[in-house]
């Protein structure tokens, strides 16, 4: 699927814009349109319905040791900035990035790739941000131009080895930047905190600095003691949240899929330490089927065991959900959610002070005079099993997803062009996005087949049945055919059409988006009937 194609008919069609647009746009940040919202809203309320008002503490899931609980939480964005030193993203959370004195441009370090290539007796690195086979032609434009060569002359570059990463190169003095003509002008790698930072109160020094969340999941473990206290949860249960969060992404790119303001969707599941593998088991084949019922294919989406060495410092095991999007080279595939087992490393460090790795043990960091680098709330975060009297501090097991990546996701997947007979029977190639109707931003289209005979009256009564129910879309302007084919690219899964056996009989027709299988359901089963296929879309 050609992705410029999908950024065209997102803009077109009102999915989503570029934000602040009219001033030229600010890079990293999205805005949703009115079909765009009703997506991401349909996305985000399947999350919550299906993890937790869906679902049923008293039996367990497929797969699940135990019945469980699940409750929600909704945090602020803002909070204290102990928060952050205890979870280890004050100090932690940064990329290394690279500048370049020529272009002025900025470069995440490891996203860099390049080629080393000699002519005219001079060996260099041509770096290029993209990766595969077109970071391979970029490289071989720009050696040429480097060189003063013409297409033609391009068996004189000698390339040595395939593309590598920036980070395997230790000295720039022969690097020709992504984005430069000169050689030698990209910086030496420097640190950056992810975290944007802004002040809270009248204060503008450093007592009142705070950072804006980066992740929803802290907001959970700071209040774990809190959801204890109030309600009647007993591990093993989750707490699930979901909201903006927000990182200074050196790079955004790849239309919403690195922005630098996001939505996550993350669950925190408390469980005994003894059971955590098998939870840990569950909540990444639980996840991973969520996004195949939505409808991403199998073939483009997989479950990725993260190896040993790419595990964080803390956790026994991860594993990606990953989609092979359309902007990246062949082959390779895009996080949408990750699913890590974090041991107690987040309950104890908001106890006992920010936690790093001794050998196999967690040990809260020291400064030089022995004392805890960043100090812990000092609360009791543990649990105590009342049946067992058991106390220990929980395992946690995070499904953390991204409703932006999850949406984009769904729009890749949706986008097709397919052929459709036109009204007079002739092939035409239409666009069609393909949601699944749990996620479609309309429903239902209604259409009078004329605007006469009475017909708008009964399609507008049809209408505002529906739209009690569902989001639905009513329009009488233009040949129906053309109505069909904007619902089409809209997604909207069913068309409802009154025409003149309407007014005989009290049927109406219902179109299928995918199929293009026609029916007629009288006036008043409509509503019944939208519902039933939206709960069973194969059904029609
Ligand atoms: P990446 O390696 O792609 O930066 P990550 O491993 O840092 O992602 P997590 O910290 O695990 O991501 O965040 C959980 C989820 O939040 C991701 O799987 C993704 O869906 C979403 N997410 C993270 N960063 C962004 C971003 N910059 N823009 C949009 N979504 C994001």
């Amino acid at each position: 699927m050609d992705m410029d194609k999908l950024v065209s008919l997102c803009k077109r069609r009102g999915f989503l814009f570029q934000s602040s647009e009219i001033y030229g746009g600010l890079n990293g940040f999205w805005d949703y349109g009115p079909l765009g919202v009703e997506l991401k809203r349909n996305v985000r309320e399947a999350w919550w319905q299906d993890m937790v008002r869906g679902h049923d503490e008293l039996d367990a899931p497929p797969g699940a040791p135990e019945p469980f609980e699940m409750v929600g939480l909704d945090c602020t964005i803002i909070m204290h900035p102990q928060v952050w030193k205890c979870s280890g993203h004050y100090d932690l959370f940064h990329d290394f990035m690279v500048d370049c004195r020529e272009s002025k441009k900025r470069y995440r370090h490891d996203q860099v790739h390049g080629r080393w290539v000699e002519a005219k007796e001079q060996r260099i690195f041509v770096a290029t941000q993209a990766g595969g086979e077109e970071g391979e032609a970029d490289a071989q434009q720009r050696a040429l131009k480097f060189f003063n060569l013409r297409s033609k002359d391009a068996e004189r570059l000698a390339w040595q080895g395939p593309l590598v990463s920036l980070t395997e190169i230790h000295d720039f003095s022969n690097v020709l930047g992504p984005d430069a003509k000169e050689l030698g002008t990209l910086t030496p790698p420097r640190e950056f905190n992810l975290m944007f930072k802004t002040y809270v109160g009248a204060l503008s020094g450093e007592e009142g600095a705070a950072f804006l969340r980066p992740e929803t999941a802290q907001g959970i473990f700071v209040n774990f003691k809190n959801v204890c206290d109030s309600t009647r949860v007993r591990v093993p249960f989750g707490i699930a949240q979901m909201g903006k969060s927000f990182r200074n992404e050196i790079t955004p790119r790849n239309f919403t899929f690195r922005s630098r303001e996001f939505e996550q969707m993350e669950i925190e599941f408390f469980c005994h330490p003894k059971a955590s593998p098998e939870w840990y088991k569950f909540w990444r084949d639980r996840r991973y089927q969520w996004y195949l019922d939505l409808g991403l294919a199998g073939e483009r989406l997989r479950l990725r065991d993260h190896d040993a060495d790419e595990l964080s410092h803390y956790s026994c095991g991860t594993a990606d959900i990953e989609y092979a999007f359309p902007f990246l080279p062949p082959g390779e595939f895009g996080e949408l959610e990750g699913i890590a087992h974090r041991g107690d490393f987040d309950l104890r460090s908001h106890m006992e002070g920010k936690l790093v790795r001794q050998g196999d043990e967690l040990v809260v960091e020291t400064g030089e005079d022995g004392k805890p680098h960043h100090r812990g709330s000092g609360k009791d975060l543990t649990y105590r099993d009342d049946l067992t009297n058991e106390r220990f501090t929980p395992h946690v097991i995070e499904p953390s997803a991204g409703a932006d990546r999850a949406t984009l996701a769904f729009l890749c997947q949706a986008y097709t062009e397919d052929e459709a007979p036109d009204e007079k029977g002739k092939m035409q190639t239409r666009v069609v996005m393909k949601f699944h109707p749990r996620i479609a931003p309309i429903k239902a289209a209604v259409f009078p087949l004329v605007k006469k005979d009475g017909m708008p009256e009964v399609a507008k009564k049809i209408y505002l049945a529906l739209k009690k129910r569902f989001n639905v879309f009513y329009d009488e302007k233009g040949a129906v055919g053309r109505r069909y084919r904007r619902q089409d690219e809209a997604g909207t899964p069913y068309c409802i059409t009154v025409d003149g056996q309407t007014l005989e009989d009290r049927t109406v027709t219902v179109r299928d988006r995918d199929s293009l299988k026609q029916w007629r359901v009288s006036v008043d089963e409509c509503p019944d009937e939208i519902a039933r296929l939206i709960e069973n879309p194969g059904a029609s």
